[in-house]
């Protein structure tokens, strides 16, 4: 099963903020912005097509504090981000069930073979918890779903 992944807008270069600024330095970096771009600000003289682009621009602006000056909107977004971050680290090769993993009894973990001829294992302990299993042999990893 292929894993797609939809990049996301990333609202804080938007706003020409770090990740890390806090919230009165996002509001500062946000009013400046607007300033510059809303459209009742635009000199007669840019041209046409640059005010489209200006436009597109503010409705960005407008749409990074939307999100990033609300702190519930703001703290989903960084974990949205953090997990982006992860995938990305890491190659996902698949999301799986634990079902559809094989139960060794011996050993008392869930194995699944990866593509490269190594194996994932999730030992029952670990099965409670951890979402992402590296192979034991290749860099891939697996996402456990529940
Ligand atoms: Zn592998």
């Amino acid at each position: 099963m292929a894993f797609e992944h939809i990049p996301r807008k990333d609202w804080y270069r938007i706003l020409g903020a770090e990740p890390s600024a806090n919230l009165t330095e996002l509001k500062q970096k946000y009013q400046k912005l607007v300033l510059l771009y809303h459209p009742d600000k635009q000199s007669a003289d840019v041209p046409a097509g640059e005010v489209e682009e200006r436009v597109q621009r503010f409705i960005e602006i407008d749409q990074a504090w939307k999100i990033l000056g609300n702190e519930e909107t703001k703290k989903e977004y960084d974990l949205q981000r953090h997990e982006d971050d992860l995938m990305q680290t890491w190659p996902v090769d698949a999301q799986i069930y634990l079902e559809d993993m094989s139960w060794n009894k011996d050993e008392e973990c869930y194995t699944r073979l990866c593509r490269c001829g190594g194996k994932y294992t999730v030992s029952r302990n670990e099965a409670e918890e951890v979402s992402l299993v590296c192979c034991d042999t290749c860099s891939l990893i697996i996402e456990i779903l529940r």
